[in-house]
């Protein structure tokens, strides 16, 4: 595995690698892996001959209120864990090559960013699109390869590359859980033992709501008070939203019907996180 920091040099090598008729898949991340991202690059294994996985935190999809100076990030466990999965090139650029002093282009994917982690992260899906686009522009993929954890993000990236005409596949892979179901996260790193304790909550609401739809409840108000009760019994959850949405245009739904998506996020402390439940109806 090479690990590449120039944006010149990652543009060589993608290009020698299509000339070359290889297929290029593309897993981009914030680092600090997880078993999560680890089965994104698994997944890019096995669809296509050159894995290229990116490492970088984003600025221009935190908050200034948010956590960007703190992310967490371990660089040379992320390289061996990456070789591990089967990466082939680790892509690193600087914030400086990303950004250059005087950037002004932006991508902003109007309506599916306004709802759900759109309304509480103002700029976040619009720096999430740019960067996005950034670095498939440099790795210039076949694929790329997206977590369902991050549903919305997935969603506004298959419009984007739809409306926009970048020409590349979407893939999406499951959630990976801890034992006990919390779905893995880089930010999980935050929580205190009690938060972490509690957090599963979030799952198993998402479980007893899928329960619920399985029994026939049809009714979006009574999951989503049935979850806020589960939610808000723990002492530390404080619920950011809990929304239940059709899964293509991530409208509020009163009555479900179709493909829902139950999503919820919860801040623990420092935590906020995020998680969902995709289901036919
Ligand atoms: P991040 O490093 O948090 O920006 O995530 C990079 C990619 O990994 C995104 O496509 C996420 O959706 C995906 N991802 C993060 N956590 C998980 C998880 N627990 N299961 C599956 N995919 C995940």
């Amino acid at each position: 595995m090479k690990v590449v920091t120039g944006i010149d040099q990652m543009q060589m090598v993608a290009e020698k690698a299509r000339c070359a008729g290889k297929k290029i898949g593309f897993v981009p991340t914030m680092g600090y892996l997880h078993e999560g991202h680890l089965n994104l690059i698994r997944r890019a294994r096995q669809l296509s001959q050159l894995v290229v996985v990116s490492i970088f935190v984003n600025p221009t999809q935190f908050g200034p209120q948010e956590d960007y100076q703190s992310y967490p990030g371990d660089l040379t466990r992320d390289t061996r864990l990456s070789q591990q999965a089967g990466c082939d090139i680790l892509f690193v650029p600087s914030v400086e090559e990303m950004y250059p002093k005087g950037y002004c282009s932006y991508i902003e994917v109007k309506g599916l960013t306004q709802v759900l982690c759109g309304a509480s992260r103002p700029g976040h899906f619009r720096g999430v699109a740019t960067v996005v686009t950034m670095l498939f522009n440099i790795v210039k993929p076949h694929l790329a390869v997206f977590g369902q954890k991050d549903a919305q993000q997935a969603i506004v990236i298959r419009r984007m590359i739809r409306d926009l005409k970048q020409n590349l596949e979407i893939v999406v892979v499951p959630t990976v859980r801890e034992h006990d179901g919390l779905a893995m996260s880089s930010r999980n790193e935050y929580l205190t033992p009690q938060e972490r304790a509690e957090a599963p909550v979030l799952f198993r609401a998402l479980e007893w709501a899928g329960s619920q739809i399985s029994a026939g409840e049809r009714s979006a108000k009574n999951l989503i008070q049935g979850m806020t009760r589960m939610i808000e019994a723990g002492e530390r959850a404080e619920i950011d939203y809990i929304s239940i949405v059709d899964a293509a245009q991530l409208r509020s739904l009163e009555q479900l019907d179709g493909d829902v998506l139950i999503a919820l996020a919860v801040t623990f402390g420092r935590a906020r996180l995020i998680d969902n439940l995709l289901i036919r109806v």
